[in-house]
């Protein structure tokens, strides 16, 4: 499917420099967490969640939002089974679905995916442990972009946050009217991302989203208002609800 192609199925909400930025854009995927906590016995990416691979349904998502390529990262040692998991999807991206081996930590991972994302002008992140991402949301958060150095989904805190001490005493109770709970798809510029990315690995493995160390670089991000709908597959409970909502 070509470019031209692609324009015309979202004609209202690609338009102009958005729609450049879509053709100009790649997506990692980060796959190669462990997923200890769901307790499958196998990298969480490759479970099973309504009759395919976890990291399939991000990867039909990204191509429905019409994301010319993708890299994902998988754990090392499964190349074989990622491969053999993703084969059916190399045909949606018009340049290219990429494996490459994941690192230690996530942000390793994004710096391994980043290294093969090819001459993209912005990237999109994503966890493969939100399966129910949609297209919309991905097209959305790319748009963020035009007022932003990063533009990240990111949902309204609905619980009052307090912090507490090792103790478990309460020292203070947020605002929650500012606070947001922040997930992926992220976007960046590409050069941003880079910049961000180059840091030492004590800071690298501190990283839980990319956008703070696009902060830590002095850079701008915007929050994307996500849906519900895009929570992280953690525990089996959460296997079961993606589950019903996908079936
Ligand atoms: O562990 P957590 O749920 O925060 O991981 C978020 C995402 O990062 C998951 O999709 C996981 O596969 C990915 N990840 C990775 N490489 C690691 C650790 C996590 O790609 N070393």
């Amino acid at each position: 499917m070509g470019p031209t192609a692609r324009a015309s199925e979202h004609p209202t909400e690609f338009v102009g420099g958005h729609r450049q930025m879509l053709d100009r854009c790649a997506a990692l995927v980060v796959a190669a967490g462990s997923g200890e906590r769901l307790g499958a016995g196998r990298p969480k990416a490759f479970v099973v969640l309504a009759g395919r691979p976890l990291v399939a349904w991000s990867l039909a998502a990204l191509a429905a939002a019409g994301v010319p390529r993708t890299v994902v990262a998988v754990p090392p040692g499964h190349g074989a089974a990622a491969e053999e998991a993703l084969a059916g999807a190399a045909g949606d991206f018009p340049l290219g679905l990429a494996l490459v081996e994941g690192g230690a930590t996530r942000s390793e991972s994004v710096r391994s995916a980043l290294a093969a994302a090819g001459d993209a002008d912005a990237i999109l992140v994503h966890d493969a442990a939100r399966p129910l991402a949609a297209p919309e949301l991905f097209r959305r958060t790319l748009a963020g972009l035009a007022q932003a150095d990063a533009a990240i989904a990111a949902a309204r805190v609905s619980d009052t946050v307090k912090e507490a001490g090792p103790d478990c005493l309460v020292v203070r109770t947020h605002d929650r009217s500012r606070l947001w709970a922040v997930q992926t798809p992220q976007a960046f510029h590409a050069p941003m991302l880079r910049r961000a990315l180059d840091v030492p690995a004590d800071v690298l493995a501190a990283a839980t989203d990319d956008a703070w160390l696009v902060e830590r670089a002095g850079g701008s991000v915007r929050v994307i208002e996500s849906p519900p709908s895009n929570f992280k597959v953690t525990t089996p409970h959460d296997l079961a609800v993606a589950e019903s909502l996908l079936c």
